[in-house]
């Protein structure tokens, strides 16, 4: 990594813009934010020269991360032109949404990510298939060149790796990472209290529409494969906001007999949204096949066709990786 060109990127730009990927999740927001807070305080540059957009709605239980009620929408900022956009958290382009053309329309695009099927699609790349989140490729960046990481950089980051770990907890929880996770904590994270934010803080109605989603779960190949299909008139019954599936495919996961688990989401009548997670088939390689990516145990797909028809797609994808 040439930690250098980071510094000198950032200290050659004027106007920054920083994105998060489309249904923003812990790592993204958490990851937008750290970079945000070490840009104002290492750089010189004031609010007015460095703007956050994320796409869709921020997650309730994520508005704790520092600055993020400065993030804004793509249409606030699409008649800024940025002489430095950085994506963060961000496999593939089509993951920015709308800030797409934003991302496109700016010289210098830095990509910062921890997908292995990170495309390398920016003009200078920093991706980390090994890093357990784009949190910790950040973190080590921020190290490596001795910036001032203060205690609002310590919770964003530490939220990104928490979150991408699922509570250090996956795979991809290493030696690193808690040593990582404990200098965050010495700069002045609160897990207990982050955690708090991140995982006992749902909507009551989020956890109503997962009880209704578990009671119609599809289970299938010896109950190794369990899924659940959600109709906008399910999210409607809810008064459900686009980020209360979240959580739902790893539920599925928990259960003994589960290989793989896939949450399967109507879009619009010929588009699903998909989401898959697994113990040990590559899920990314499912993924792949719909032109989507993700990690081995996590990925996720769009699928344009019907609910039921993407629906009979994904299975059949899956059974082939379950071999
Ligand atoms: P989630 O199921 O939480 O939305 O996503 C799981 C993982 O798959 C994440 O790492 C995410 O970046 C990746 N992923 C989800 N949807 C897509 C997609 O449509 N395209 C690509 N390339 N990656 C995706
Ligand atoms: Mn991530």
């Amino acid at each position: 990594m040439d930690y250098e060109l980071f510094k000198t990127t950032i200290q050659n730009a004027k106007k920054i813009l920083i994105i998060s990927h489309v249904n923003p999740d812990g790592d993204t927001l958490g990851s937008m934010s750290a970079l945000y807070g070490i840009i104002l305080n290492n750089f010189g540059f004031s609010q007015d020269d460095v703007d956050m957009v994320y796409n869709g709605i921020i997650p309730e239980i994520y508005k704790f991360i520092p600055f993020i009620e400065r993030a804004k929408k793509s249409a606030e900022v699409s008649t800024i032109q940025y002489d430095l956009a950085i994506s963060v958290d961000i496999a593939a382009k089509d993951r920015m949404g709308d800030s797409l053309p934003l991302f496109e329309k700016t010289n210098i695009r830095m990509n910062i990510d921890h997908h292995k099927t990170n495309t390398n699609f920016g003009t200078i790349n920093f991706v980390r298939g090994d890093a357990c989140s784009c949190g910790e490729v950040l973190f080590d960046i921020f190290k490596a060149l001795a910036l001032k990481t203060d205690k609002n950089t310590a919770w964003a980051l530490f939220a990104a790796i928490l979150t991408d770990t699922g509570g250090f907890r996956y795979e991809n929880t290493t030696a690193q990472t808690l040593q990582k996770a404990a200098e965050l904590i010495q700069l002045g994270a609160e897990p207990a209290t982050i955690s708090r934010y991140c995982y006992e803080s749902k909507p009551r109605n989020m956890v109503l529409l997962h009880a209704n989603c578990m009671i119609n779960a599809e289970f299938s190949d010896n109950n190794k494969i369990a899924g659940i299909c959600i109709t906008n008139k399910d999210m409607e019954k809810f008064h459900a906001t686009n980020d209360y599936t979240e959580g739902l495919v790893e539920e599925l996961r928990r259960i003994n007999t589960t290989e793989v688990s896939y949450v399967i989401k109507e879009v619009d009548e010929n588009t699903s949204k998909v989401s898959l997670r697994s113990k040990t088939a590559d899920v990314s390689v499912v993924a792949q096949v719909f032109g989507g990516g993700g990690h081995t145990f996590a990925a996720g797909c769009t699928i344009r066709k019907p609910l039921n028809i993407a629906k009979n797609k994904l299975v059949e994808e899956i059974r082939k990786v379950l071999g």
